[in-house]
């Protein structure tokens, strides 16, 4: 087959399964947003918006070059500094996201004939990173410490990884349960949705691990990432990893929003505090209904048996003025609204979700 007819073969599958993805344009405004990851709603915090433009009249629009040549600026050194001090981690790298973060990490640290465990549900930039670094890689079944044990006995992993939060579910891992039974491995920690909303001044999973990514793109409400690690692991990532070394630094001017934006989910409490308060309203809304699966988290996953069902929930939600993703195989298992609250949202907005969630049962 020609490449081209294999690209067409593969659109058409996708179109007849109903699976084909699509941008869908989103006016600010237009609709209430109840699938944006900016949780702490900082992306519209004026203070961020002004350190971002005060970055760029002082420093320019870019970075002009990688980090080891000219691209490293105050503005990097400070941020990581004070990644540092929130998250009590010893250093901190900067990426321009959470993608090449992860790949970036696997493909410098594991070799060939090295073993990976990882959760079955982590992010699909660890799953793929996984599957391309030169170790052989085993899942353990979703949070399951016992099968994460077994697999640890049999093959002696050098690095285990799972997340903070998990972004389709919205539950949180047993980080401390898997810790104790990491055996020799390095334990790293995807804290994309747990930075900024979870524990104290929202410094996001508090179990010790090796690694730790955070990502600033969601609760910080801007874009980019960190790998948070010792001495040593900084210093080899900092020779070997070619997605640092080979990449444009992250435009000094974000890393002045993001800066601002640590100190902001640092300080107000009160984001945190409306988070709780809307999940409250969430559940005690939709209670009776079985399809909304309880999370200590901003993250509601609402449940449906097949994919016309829940295509047809969340086209009438998104025809009320409510934006809403439906998340399909096979990025999940089982097809669902991803819904996601936000600090900003008013409580007639969530109760409005909920009654439409409910009138479409
Ligand atoms: C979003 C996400 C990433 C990717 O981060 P980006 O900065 O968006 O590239 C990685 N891991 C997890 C768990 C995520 O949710």
């Amino acid at each position: 087959m020609s490449i081209r007819a294999r690209i067409d073969a593969a659109l058409d599958e996708r179109r007849q399964s109903q699976l084909l993805r699509e941008h869908r344009l989103y006016t600010q405004g237009s609709a209430i947003n109840f699938s944006s990851n900016d949780y702490l709603g900082l992306s519209q915090a004026p203070e961020v918006k002004q350190a971002f433009a005060d970055g760029i009249r002082d420093y320019g629009s870019g970075s002009g070059a990688s980090p080891l040549v000219s691209g490293y600026y105050p503005a990097h050194q400070a941020l990581t500094a004070q990644l540092c001090e929130w998250t009590g981690m010893p250093r901190a790298l900067l990426f321009n996201s959470g993608f090449a973060a992860n790949q970036a990490v696997l493909f410098c640290l594991l070799q060939k004939g090295d073993v990976l465990l990882q959760d079955k549900l982590n992010h699909a930039s660890l799953q793929e990173a996984g599957m391309l670094s030169p170790a052989t890689q085993w899942r353990f079944r979703h949070n399951d410490v016992g099968h994460l044990t077994s697999l640890v006995a049999r093959h002696s992993p050098q690095l285990i990884i799972t997340e903070g939060v998990f972004s389709m579910d919205g539950d949180i891992a047993p980080l401390e349960n898997i810790a104790e039974h990491k055996g020799n491995a390095l334990l790293m920690v995807d804290d994309a949705h747990a930075a900024g909303v979870l524990g104290e001044e929202g410094r996001g999973s508090e179990t010790p691990c090796d690694i730790k990514v955070i990502t600033f793109g969601k609760a910080l409400g801007v874009a980019g990432a960190a790998v948070l690690c010792d001495e040593s692991i900084y210093e080899y990532l900092l020779q070997f990893a070619r997605h640092y070394t080979y990449s444009t630094a992250m435009p000094p001017a974000q890393a002045c929003a993001i800066s601002t934006a640590v100190t902001l989910a640092r300080k107000d409490q009160w984001r945190r505090d409306r988070l709780h308060e809307l999940s409250e309203l969430f559940y005690h809304e939709l209670a009776g209904s079985a399809r909304a699966i309880r999370t200590a988290t901003p993250i509601k996953p609402v449940v449906y048996d097949s994919i016309a069902e829940v295509m047809s929930v969340a086209e009438r939600l998104n025809q009320h003025g409510m934006r809403i993703s439906a998340i399909r195989p096979p990025t999940v298992p089982t097809p669902r609204l991803r819904i996601t609250l936000t600090a900003l949202h008013s409580d007639n907005a969530v109760k409005q979700l909920c009654q439409r969630i409910k009138q479409g049962e």
